[in-house]
């Protein structure tokens, strides 16, 4: 295990599964069984559905994700036995209060605890539902196999995805869906890249010609035309067809959020096919790339939000060890060496945007907290929270979506003071993120040119020095918004 003194950018990219996983479940929970959308329909987490959830609530798909992925965290060997029964167990405890377990996945628990309730009950009531139905192929394993990604060992993963299936699926089609989906997870947090076919020849032999069709078959079709979308094979197919879509449209991050939005207005089971999708994108642009007005939102069973979610994959992909400054689970990053000073200075251009370092977080009585940096659990504010991956550091493996963030940054600002919200936005020392990203708020926000907005910023905040990357992108990301008003004056 390696241990790195900085989160990297496979820690973004291990952090984007499951949050990846539960915004695509969220995006599409009040959408679930709804016909296709036209291609301009917007998509937003606004709850509802058949189940009544609310906005940013995550659903079974997600609820299920969760024993593995703590399971994950840990540093557990997710073939073991005992960890298989801990995942039954949790399982079976969910389903007892959950409104919406998928009807296999629901016999087969309630036989489960007739018979013990471990995970050898689990496998042997999906046999025997098998046998008895020859059906078995709903999509129930595949929504939640997103974690088994973690294992740093190919065959591992491979063992693992095929044996958390059968505990409740005993169909080839969804073992083999479930080994394909988490190959492909695992080489996208290794690599940035999706590449369903990764995890063929992992399959047997002679069923590798005909996932190797399907999956170009997704990508010739959209994801609509997978309308039977509650079967593995159709739910994979659907998200591949989102994912090749979204990628094939964006050369960036911004593919994640297309993906989704694209998974859900192929309409039926909205929100598995986007929480399959989620996983692999996550995985491939990182929890970086999911919007922060998503994960302000996020919740779900068992009480957890996204921080705990990118906390979870941050400890899955480490074996289950902090970071040497104790993240994600320390209850304070207080960058031992040193004490930054207070300094909390009303924003020039805005006086309820509140600049400071993260020792100004302890006494804040702001409604809203944006964080540039890495905080503890104990510094977590009970107020609205916005937490925002951006490193430092001038090296582009650093942020890999840097402009992506300090746009949605900023825009989550400009949210949060539409709300009437008054917001402290800080970093670690208001030497170098916070000027910049106030700055950047100021010109995108209140109309004032950033060369100018920059130097006023500075000079509130005494220990102003921005870094030249972040000056850098500033730069970028204004030219190319006045580029998009030029182009389009009735856009801004
Ligand atoms: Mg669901």
């Amino acid at each position: 295990m390696t241990h790195s003194p900085r989160p990297t950018v496979s820690t973004d990219r291990a952090a984007g599964v499951l949050l990846g996983l539960a915004a695509g479940d969220a995006l599409g929970a009040g959408y679930e069984f709804g016909d296709p959308l036209p291609d301009d329909a917007p998509v937003g987490m606004i709850g509802g559905g058949g189940f009544g959830w609310a906005p940013g609530e995550w659903t079974d798909d997600t609820s299920m994700a969760v024993p593995i992925a703590q399971a994950a965290a840990r540093g557990a060997d997710l073939r073991d036995e005992a960890v298989l029964d801990e995942i039954v167990a949790a399982w079976i405890t969910w389903a007892r209060t959950a409104a919406d377990v998928g009807v296999q996945t629901r016999a087969v628990l309630a036989e489960a605890e007739r018979h013990g309730g471990t995970a050898a009950a689990a496998r042997a009531a999906a046999q025997a539902l098998h046998e008895r139905t020859g059906r078995s192929a709903g999509n129930g394993s595949l929504m939640r196999t997103a974690p088994v990604a973690y294992l740093h060992d190919p065959v591992a993963a491979t063992e693992a995805a095929r044996a958390i299936s059968s505990l409740t699926h005993w169909d080839d089609d969804a073992g083999d869906a479930c080994v394909l989906w988490t190959l492909a997870i695992r080489h996208a947090i290794l690599s940035g890249t999706p590449d369903a076919r990764i995890g063929l020849p992992a399959l047997p032999a002679a069923r590798r010609e005909r996932w190797a069709a399907l999956l170009d078959d997704a990508e010739q079709r959209r994801p609509r035309d997978f309308a039977r979308n509650g079967w593995v094979v159709e739910a994979l197919q659907g998200a591949w067809s989102s994912i090749h879509g979204a990628v094939s449209a964006h050369r960036d991050a911004a593919a994640l959020r297309d993906g989704l939005e694209r998974a859900v207005r192929g309409g039926r089971d909205t929100d598995t096919v986007a929480a399959i999708a989620g996983g692999l994108l996550g995985a491939a642009f990182g929890a970086s790339a999911v919007p922060s007005a998503w994960r302000r939102v996020l919740h779900g069973h068992p009480g957890l939000r996204a921080h705990d979610l990118v906390a979870l994959g941050t400890l899955a992909a480490r074996g289950g060890e902090p970071d040497d400054t104790g993240w994600p689970t320390g209850p304070r990053m207080d960058y031992l060496d040193w004490y930054p000073e207070r300094s909390l200075t009303p924003h020039p251009h805005d006086p309820r945007v509140l600049l400071g370092s993260i020792v100004d977080l302890d006494e804040t009585s702001a409604d809203a907290v944006v964080s540039l940096c890495r905080i503890g659990t104990d510094q977590r504010r009970a107020t609205d929270h916005v937490e925002v991956w951006l490193i430092d550091r001038d090296e582009p493996e650093a942020n890999p979506n840097l402009d992506l963030v300090l746009r949605d940054t900023v825009d989550a600002i400009a949210a949060l003071r539409a709300d009437d919200k008054t917001v402290l936005l800080h970093c670690v020392a208001a030497q170098s993120r916070t000027p910049s990203v106030a700055a950047l708020y100021a010109a995108l926000h209140r109309g004032v040119p950033v060369e100018q907005a920059l130097a006023d910023v500075v000079a509130a905040l005494p220990a102003a020095d921005p870094k030249r990357f972040l000056r850098e992108a500033l730069t970028r990301i204004t030219d190319q918004a006045a580029r998009a008003t030029t182009e389009s004056p009735e856009a801004s």
